[in-house]
């Protein structure tokens, strides 16, 4: 997301008496002022101090998501949708007050189709509590932001994570979605089917658009049979380069890897004294390969030859499934891990994204987007009254 508006206050307008009493009648105590249910919802896990909605309101269905978007396009009241709140650059933030609409409660799992493979869930369900209550079809859901965070959001977000070396991200997982727009009305982006060449690409134009286009209210995804074998590696380098270009390599040769992830010598310093483990303190990749047994030792070895090639050394195995969780759980609390290095302190985090060729001269660069007009007229024809969790992505003139 774009950095939230420095001037907050003078943005703000009060709710208007009639709809403030129109959602409390409605939906009675799933409606709250209480500062802390507020203060709840009006941070996420960045850095940036909180600004709270004035109202929130956790809603059960897609019709209710409607009723209560209808109501805020009609009295011009903001609206920014909230799943699990643990998204990390601001999203979350209510610049212009208004409303945070709350989708944890929608969290059935409406649909698992094996021989598609692919599952249909309300905007809440959490990643964790998909693949726990698919675990009997023997398939998974693969994305793993870190964070156990909503399908809903993690959709709005575009979603990546660990995994997506060999999975994608939520831009290649997502088939179709229901969508609240910010009229109120209810819109399925695709039908269940993975190819379609009719028309735009509704489902992707939604993907990633952080409830500045509208709400999502059900995700279909694609699942993925549960892999046979999985073993994990850790690699050690004399440098980041070295390590950058080992991780080149690895891709460019066609290496199936699952995960791959990059730990400087501070941060591994940082996760050793977080989780209580032992990692040589320097620049280090953390390898998962999936597959049939053969197939993983197969690309084991390869990425073992790559890495020495690359002045690589301590390629360490860890195949027993504690072991390679007590790694991964590691690598997901590397966040917290680098808060406790000054404790008191909060992050700022963000992604980096450049081809493959470019990746070794990117660490530590940002790369600027020049699309924005574009996506201003966007902004526009989804939500002409900029209603939909304003001020976020790319700031219209009245969110100056
Ligand atoms: C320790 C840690 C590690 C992380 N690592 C990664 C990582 O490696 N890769 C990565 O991609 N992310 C990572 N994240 C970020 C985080 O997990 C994602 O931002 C997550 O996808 C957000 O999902 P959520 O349900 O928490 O959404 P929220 O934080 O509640 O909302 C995020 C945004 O999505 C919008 N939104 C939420 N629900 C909906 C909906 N139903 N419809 C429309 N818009 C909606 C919100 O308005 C907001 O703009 C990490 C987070 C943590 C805490």
């Amino acid at each position: 997301m774009n950095h939230p508006m420095p001037h907050p206050s003078l943005l703000r307008k009060a709710m208007p008496d009639t709809f403030v009493d129109a959602l409390r009648t409605r939906f009675g105590d799933r409606f709250s002022m209480t500062e802390a249910v507020r203060m709840h919802h009006g941070r996420d896990e960045s850095a940036f101090d909180p600004m709270l909605p004035d109202a929130v309101v956790f809603a059960l269905s897609t019709e209710e998501v409607a009723a209560i978007v209808a109501l805020c396009s009609e009295h011009e009241v903001p609206v920014i949708p909230f799943g699990t709140g643990s998204s990390l650059e601001g999203h979350l933030l209510a610049i212009r007050g208004g409303i945070s609409l709350d989708v944890s409660g929608m969290n059935a799992v409406l649909a698992v189709n094996p021989e598609d493979l692919t599952a249909t869930v309300q905007a809440g369900v959490t990643r964790k509590q998909l693949n726990v209550e698919i675990k009997d079809t023997g398939l998974f859901f693969p994305i793993d932001p870190g964070a156990d965070a909503s399908l809903g959001g993690m959709a709005a977000t575009r979603a990546s994570g660990t995994n997506a070396v060999r999975y994608g991200t939520m831009r290649e997982n997502v088939v179709s979605l229901t969508v609240v727009t910010a009229e109120g009305k209810i819109v399925k982006t695709a039908r269940r089917a993975r190819k379609s060449s009719a028309g735009y690409d509704l489902t992707r134009i939604f993907v990633g658009s952080e409830g500045t286009l509208g709400i999502i209210t059900e995700v279909t995804v694609k699942l993925y049979p549960q892999p046979e074998a999985i073993s994990a590696a850790v690699c050690n380098f004399p440098t980041v380069e070295d390590a950058v270009r080992c991780t080149i390599t690895t891709i460019q040769m066609g290496v199936p890897v699952a995960r791959v992830e990059l730990l400087d010598a501070a941060f591994v310093k940082a996760v050793n004294a977080h989780s209580k483990l032992t990692l040589t303190e320097s620049p280090l990749l953390l390898f998962e390969f999936h597959g049939s047994e053969a197939g993983v030792r197969e690309q084991a070895e390869l990425v073992q030859e790559i890495a020495s090639e690359h002045n690589g050394r301590e390629f360490t195995w860890a195949t027993n499934p504690e072991d390679r969780s007590r790694l991964w759980s590691a690598r997901h609390a590397a966040y917290f891990a680098g808060l406790q290095v000054k404790p008191g302190t909060r992050a700022i985090t963000t992604d980096v994204c450049v081809p493959i060729s470019r990746l070794a001269d990117s660490i530590g660069e940002t790369v600027a987007d020049c699309a924005l007009d574009l996506m201003r007229a966007l902004k526009r024809a989804f939500d002409p009254k900029n209603i939909m969790n304003p001020g976020k992505i790319v700031a219209l003139a009245e969110d100056r």
